[in-house]
C-alpha cells in the first residue's frame, strides 16, 4: 500500500533526490521548498509518473511555524495521514563569528533546526494513531564534527541529533522510529553557493576550496551522491529498519573516522 511521505525543502538537491526515491517506491509525496512555479509543476508532474502514488506540492516557508503546520495538516487532509516525515530542508552561510549577521543565525536556526520540531509537533499524533511511523532527519557530518565560519549551521546540525534521539525516546513504544542521516559534501546548489564564500574567508581560490577544503575532508577524495541518501532513506523507512531509532548513520566518505 501506498505510504504518504512528506520531504521538506525537496524541490533540488537531496530532498529532490529522497522525493524521487520514495516515489519511485509508489508513495504518496508532499514535496515543498522554493523555485519557480513551473519548474516546481515539472517535479509535481515527473514524481506523479515515477510513482503509482500522487505528488503534491506545498510551499510552506520553513521559518514560519504556521504554515509548516498548514504543510502537515494539507498532507493528512489529503492522504489520510503522513507516514513518513523527511526533515531536510536547510540553508547556509559561512562567515566568522563576530561577522555573522544575526538575522542569517536566527534563519539557520528557524530552517535547520526549529522547523524539525514543528513537522514533528504536527506530524506524531498522525503517527501515534497510527501505530506506525518514520521520522528521518537529514543532520550533516556537521551534526557530528565542526568546521570553522559555520557556527550557525554546525550549532543547529548538533541541535537536530539531540531532537532526533529526544523524539526516539518519547515514541519508541509507539511504531515510530526517529533518526537522523549524517552526509558529508554533495555536490548541490547548497555547496556550490558556499565555494565563493569559504574561498573568501580562507583567502583561496574556488577550485582550492574544493580540492582543498571540501574534498580533503572526505578520505574518499568523492563527493556522496543525492540519490545515495535517497537509497539510505528508503532503508530507514522500511520494515528492516524497525529496530534502528535514535541514532544517526554516517553517508561521508569516511569523514567523521578521522
Ligand atoms: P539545496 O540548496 O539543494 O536544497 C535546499 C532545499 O531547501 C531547497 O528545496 C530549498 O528551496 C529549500 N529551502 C530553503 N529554505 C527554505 C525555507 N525557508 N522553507 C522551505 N524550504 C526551504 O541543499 P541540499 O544540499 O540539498 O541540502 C538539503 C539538506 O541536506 C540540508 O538540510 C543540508 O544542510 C543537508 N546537507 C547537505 C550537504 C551537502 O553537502 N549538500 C551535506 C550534509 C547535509
Amino acid at each position: 500500500m501506498s505510504r504518504t511521505v512528506v520531504v521538506t525543502g525537496s524541490t533540488s538537491g537531496i530532498g529532490l533526490a529522497i522525493a524521487t526515491a520514495f516515489a519511485e517506491t509508489g508513495d504518496n509525496i508532499v514535496i515543498n521548498g522554493f523555485g519557480k512555479a513551473d519548474e516546481i509543476k515539472a517535479i509535481v508532474e515527473r514524481l506523479e509518473s515515477l510513482s503509482k502514488g500522487r505528488a503534491l506540492y506545498h510551499p510552506a516557508d520553513m521559518t514560519k511555524p504556521a504554515e509548516i503546520a498548514d504543510l502537515i495538516e494539507t498532507a493528512a487532509k489529503t492522504f489520510g495521514t503522513v507516514d513518513v516525515l523527511v526533515n531536510n530542508a536547510g540553508i547556509q552561510h559561512v562567515e566568522k563569528i563576530e561577522d555573522f549577521p544575526i538575522e542569517k543565525w536566527d534563519q539557520i536556526i528557524a530552517i535547520n533546526l526549529s522547523s524539525s520540531f514543528h513537522t514533528m509537533r504536527a506530524a506524531i499524533p498522525l503517527m501515534k494513531a497510527k501505530k506506525y511511523g518514520r521520522i528521518i532527519n537529514i543532520a550533516s557530518a556537521h551534526g557530528l564534527v565542526a568546521s570553522p565560519f559555520k557556527s550557525a549551521y554546525v550549532a543547529a546540525k548538533h541541535g537536530i541529533l539531540g531532537l532526533t534521539k529526544t523524539a526516539a525516546l518519547e515514541l519508541a513504544e509507539f511504531g515510530v522510529t526517529v533518526n537522523a542521516i549524517c552526509p558529508g559534501y554533495v555536490l548541490t546548489p547548497l555547496v556550490e553557493k558556499q565555494i565563493p564564500d569559504t574561498a573568501k574567508a580562507r583567502g583561496m581560490t574556488e577550485e582550492q576550496v574544493k580540492s582543498e577544503v571540501i574534498l580533503k575532508a572526505q578520505p574518499t577524495h568523492e563527493f556522496v551522491k543525492a540519490e545515495e541518501i535517497g537509497a539510505l532513506s528508503l532503508y530507514l523507512a522500511s520494515d528492516a529498519a524497525r529496530q534502528v531509532t535514535g541514532t544517526h548513520i554516517s553517508i561521508d566518505g569516511g569523514w567523521t573516522a578521522a
